[in-house]
């Protein structure tokens, strides 16, 4: 009989940090420090996500201040302002990564321990894997214009690919990534590729050029600079900041 995964007692990135009593502790410190900062107060709007409609109803004014998508919309759009019904549609967007979205506005961090699950013929799986969930999830921050939940996101994706070693370098991972619009996530996506690529590679035949041409071609101009400059570092580590999203240029490392 197939029965749901009890949750893990391992921590991982993305899990809530009430995992050990230290963690409580210090959950608990931020939590009073935060309390000040944001009051469940004020103007709520309704936002249906999906191709169902699914219904978030969220503080205009954290969505506000964080995504300039829904500064444009809730504070200058005098349609909108007019307008009895206050409802945001975004009906492309997936009520799963949304989720991740509007825990990020209220709590800060970043929960990308994938589910729920469904069943399938291996047991149950995730909805989406915890990598689908990341690199979709840039692709909402850059369409909601949301710079801080981009660059958290980014760090998350590269945290849990050191933690993990798996570079998300699969054809699914290409192929979201370039459809995400957002120039940064193909950067790093293809520095994953020159610096975590194996010869296996090319020589068993998974990168035939046949998918995402132009994508391997930039890789492999990248790995040719690399065996100029004294080839390939043994540790890659990313610096995170040159994939982050920076209105007003500042980096921030
Ligand atoms: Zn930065």
């Amino acid at each position: 009989m197939a029965s749901s995964t009890p949750a893990s007692t391992k921590r991982k990135a993305g899990d809530t940090i009430e995992a050990s009593p230290a963690a409580k502790k210090i959950s608990t410190d931020i939590r009073a420090v935060e309390a000040d900062g944001f009051l469940f107060d004020g103007e709520v709007v309704s936002i249906l996500v999906g191709p169902h409609g699914k219904k978030f109803t969220l503080h205009v004014d954290p969505l506000c201040s964080s995504s300039d998508y829904f500064k444009h919309m809730l504070r200058s759009s005098a349609t909108f302002l007019e307008s009895a019904k206050h409802e945001v549609k975004l009906l492309e967007q997936s009520p799963r990564v949304f989720q991740l979205y509007a825990q990020y506005l209220y709590q800060g961090k970043i929960f990308s321990k994938p589910g729920p699950t469904v069943p399938s013929s291996n047991g149950e799986v995730p909805l989406m894997t915890e990598t689908t969930l990341l690199l979709t999830a840039i692709s909402l921050a850059d369409y909601l214009q949301d710079d801080d939940f981009h660059n958290s996101v980014i760090d998350c994706l590269i945290a849990r690919s050191l933690q993990t070693n798996a570079w998300p370098t699969t054809d699914d991972s290409i192929t979201l990534s370039l459809s995400s619009g957002s120039s940064f996530l193909v950067d790093l996506i293809r520095d994953f590729c020159i610096y975590g690529a194996h010869e296996g590679w090319w020589t068993n035949g998974n990168v035939t050029g046949e998918t995402h041409g132009e994508f391997w071609a930039s890789v492999a101009r990248g790995m040719a600079k690399l065996l100029k400059g004294g080839g390939r570092p043994s540790k890659w580590v990313p610096k995170n900041c040159d994939y982050h999203r920076h209105k007003d240029g500042k980096r921030c490392d």
